[in-house]
């Protein structure tokens, strides 16, 4: 195996017994960037001189026997998750050269840990999107068919950690987009709880719903990546006080006795049978590890997909007010007077997907429309918050799978939002529960990658790894590399 191949642990263990250094493991990345970005393209910024010297401070730090896990072991950033001094885009014309003038919290965090930042991960602008196709810099591929979409939006992210270009990556999570790349792509990712991971320094796009979390090759990587970015963040307001568990220690794979739902909404029409078969396998292989699988009914879930598509874009069009070019990044000043100027900056500064969220949110918030649809979405968003309540008052977690189809095909999908939206019909439901959800690599179907989304209780992240793991070590799916 090469070294960009490694995962955390393994790079740590090489790293701790000097059978490897930061430096060769940064190079080894750097290299496979050089021989297959150019196909990818999940990189935005390669930052490859800051990497590289952070590489030798992790190497100094190791040498005198200081190592933490991810010490010296390369990550790749979202570009909505401010770097400072790294220009930081949102794939967006808006903030194309906005660079910021300090970190997010989980940058810092992984930067006192030791981390080496790699560089930036495309996505769709501001988040919104579910293919990167809504990038206003550029697509990137499926490292498992380059004409396919790596999903999205944290789609540069997951596809560069599938491509061994980094060794893992942070994404963000609004309605699915650390889960659904990840599924596309065969690897995993975890969307903590809401308020588990400071928001500290995400640029937002809807503030109730947006989490960032890890992007890995595999169960026992997500665990080190939360071990290190979750904590309480009095920067952030919505930050839970809550102790952070060693997250490593629910690494068991025993499952014996646990209870399983299987929720029958989420097998939904318009999904593909192969997703469905593979998934009913996968759900076979947790009985057979001891779970107790049962089905079970959330009847709210089909009315998840209007009420996202109220609540966020209405957020959305509330945190973009502030891109008024006069503050950040883009502006346009060939006007005659400040109006016409800011109008022109949005005009230019945003993509047709950003726009359409924005007049999206604008209409739901106006005055004589607010109660019919902003108001009416908020009581149905507390409707399906209850029945997770009252389901997980049985079950200790449900298992679904994390997107009806396979990634399709680039194109397919870009002439049809709506089409587009129902990509994410079985992430959506968990945002708007505000819980967590894992997408860990369950087979494929006409070899390309299935992804199972495990959900659970607020704050029960370290039973989603268990059952992960079990999963995990009782496959070889997460082994699997695309050959590029
Ligand atoms: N695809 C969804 C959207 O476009 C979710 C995106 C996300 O999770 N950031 O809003």
């Amino acid at each position: 195996m090469s070294n960009n191949q490694l995962t955390i642990h393994e790079a740590h263990q090489l790293l701790k017994s000097k059978h490897l250094s930061s430096v060769e493991l940064t190079k080894a990345c750097l290299e496979r960037i050089r021989q297959v970005d150019d196909k990818v393209r999940a990189f935005v910024t390669v930052t490859d001189e800051l990497a590289l010297k952070q590489a030798q401070q992790a190497d100094k730090l190791i040498a005198a026997g200081d190592i933490m896990p991810l010490t010296g072991v390369p990550a790749l950033i979202k570009d909505n998750i401010c770097t400072k001094g790294i220009r930081t885009t949102c794939s967006s014309r808006m903030l194309e050269s906005f660079v910021p003038p300090y970190n997010a919290t989980v940058v810092e965090r992984l930067s006192d840990g030791g981390a080496v930042i790699i560089g930036k991960a495309n996505m769709d602008e501001f988040a919104m999107g579910s293919s990167t196709e809504n990038s206003a810099l550029f697509t990137t591929h499926n490292p498992w068919d380059l004409s396919r979409v790596p999903g999205g939006s944290s789609g540069g992210s997951a596809a560069a950690v599938a491509a061994g270009e980094t060794v893992y990556a942070l994404g963000s999570d609004t309605g699915g987009s650390i889960r659904q790349p990840a599924g596309f792509c065969s690897v995993t990712g975890l969307k903590p709880t809401y308020g588990r991971v400071s928001r500290y320094g995400l640029v937002a796009f809807a503030s109730s719903l947006d989490q960032i979390g890890p992007i890995t090759q595999d169960v026992t990587d997500c665990a080190l990546v939360m071990n290190a970015i979750a904590s309480y963040d009095e920067r952030d307001s919505t930050s839970v006080p809550n102790p952070t568990p060693d997250y490593t220690r629910c690494l068991t794979a025993d499952i014996k006795g646990l209870h399983l739902g299987v929720p029958k909404e989420y097998f939904v029409a318009g999904m593909q049978a192969e997703v469905g078969t593979a998934i009913k396998v996968a759900i076979k292989k947790l009985e057979e590890l001891g779970a107790i699988i049962e089905e079970v009914s959330l009847p709210h879930t089909p009315y998840a997909l209007a009420v996202y598509y109220i609540i966020a874009p209405s957020e959305a069009s509330a945190n973009l007010a502030r891109y008024d070019g006069v503050k950040y990044g883009y502006s346009y000043l060939e006007t005659d007077n400040m109006w016409q100027a800011m109008e022109q900056t949005r005009e230019r500064g945003f993509g047709p997907e950003v726009k359409r969220r924005i007049m999206l949110g604008t209409y739901a918030l106006s005055a004589g429309y607010y109660d019919a649809y902003y108001l009416k979405a908020q009581k149905v968003r507390t409707l399906i918050r209850q029945e997770f309540d009252r389901v997980f008052e049985k079950f200790d977690a449900l298992v679904t799978p994390t997107s009806p189809t396979v990634p399709f095909k680039i194109g397919e999908k870009t002439a049809d939002p709506l089409q587009m939206y129902l990509s994410d019909v079985c992430t959506l439901p968990i945002n708007i529960a505000g819980v967590p959800a894992i997408s860990i690599p369950a087979g494929f179907a006409g070899g390309l990658p299935v992804g199972m989304q495990i959900i659970g209780k607020p704050f029960s992240e370290e039973t989603l790894l268990r059952v992960a793991y079990a999963y995990e070590q009782a496959t070889e799916w997460h082994k699997k590399r695309p050959s590029l």
